[in-house]
């Protein structure tokens, strides 16, 4: 689906099958002579064809394509390396840039694999994550050259004068583009309406959730009429929906320090007691990838606690455990 927002802008819906994101909102902008295309969606033919026939729609020459991403998740990143030609400037943020140009190696997913088990995942369950992660399965399998962007740097593109905003928190180098004079916040997946950003533990970013919840408090204080979020509907009031991610997270603390009342526990044990978004009755039916997500954001919630010198961190027998300071 191809939506006209704003003049010159348009909204490309790019089908993500079987996730429960539903699809990604890549935006693409058009000036004179050149355009920009933020954010793709994966790399798998499911995205790539409806994406190819957008851009016919819309008279696009990827010869004359530039592109900003606003993070490394495949559904952001994933398709830059078939749409960018030899011509096209890839705008990415540093710490991320680095990350994926150092192509991300087995013993990377391991090492993250030996932490979750530390953290109680079952070896059984990852071996179902290693079959269906989206971050193996389909992010770029091209080498790109980035140009990397940070705080104030500007993209310009018709009538349209993006600013860079680092946003760290939903992944580590994370950044939204915010175009002044029109009010437009162009905010990745830092800020989502109908659904709830991931914040997981990044060994990348320390305290995420900290960092996260600092850089909700940063866009709050922006002029904005119309918000540009990766995925699902568009909105106009980004301050009501950061007040409510706010009390989101405080709630999920709160189920977070309350499943250690009783006792030490792992996040894997933690993760039950805190209440998610995601159509199954049970924690046992969630499939292994909604695990892995899961077990990565009680961590986040974790870290924030024992930062804030709530709770503390201990070890016995090779795995991490919490209890209430
Ligand atoms: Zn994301």
């Amino acid at each position: 689906m191809v939506e006209e927002i704003l003049p010159g802008l348009y909204r490309i819906e790019v089908p993500l099958p079987n996730s429960p994101l539903k699809a990604l909102n890549s935006y693409l902008v058009k000036g004179q002579g050149r355009f920009l295309l933020i954010d793709t969606g994966m790399n798998r033919e499911e995205c790539l064809r409806p994406m190819l026939s957008a851009l016919k729609k819309l008279d696009v020459d990827l010869n004359k394509t530039d592109f900003f991403i606003t993070h490394l998740h495949a559904d952001h990143s994933g398709l830059v390396g078939d749409l960018a030609t030899d011509t096209s400037k890839v705008y990415f943020n540093k710490p991320e840039a680095a990350f994926i140009s150092s192509q991300p190696s087995v013993e990377y997913w391991q090492g993250l694999f030996s932490f979750l088990q530390s953290h109680g995942f079952p070896e059984a369950e990852l071996k179902k994550v290693w079959a269906g992660h989206p971050g193996f399965k389909f992010s770029s399998r091209r080498q790109v050259d980035f140009t990397t962007v940070g705080e104030g740097d500007t993209i310009e593109v018709g009538d349209y004068l993006f600013k860079g905003i680092e946003t760290p928190g939903h992944s580590p180098g994370h950044m939204c583009l915010y175009e002044a004079s029109k009010k437009v916040l162009v905010c990745g997946d830092h800020i989502l309406f109908d659904i709830t950003p991931n914040i997981t533990h990044w060994v990348q970013l320390d305290n995420s959730l900290k960092q996260y919840l600092t850089n909700l408090e940063k866009v709050y204080s922006l002029d904005v009429n119309l918000v540009l979020p990766g995925h699902r509907n568009l909105w106009h009031n980004h301050r009501k929906r950061i007040t409510e991610l706010q009390e989101h997270h405080q709630d999920r603390l709160k189920e977070a320090l309350a499943a250690l009342e009783d006792g030490e526990k792992t996040a894997w044990q933690v993760a039950p007691y805190i209440t998610w978004d995601i159509d199954c009755s049970s924690w046992e039916e969630f499939p292994a990838v909604q695990k892995w997500f899961a077990i990565g954001e009680t961590i986040a919630h974790l870290d924030y606690l024992e930062a804030d010198g709530r709770i503390q961190k201990g070890a016995k027998n090779r795995m991490v455990l919490y209890s209430l300071a």
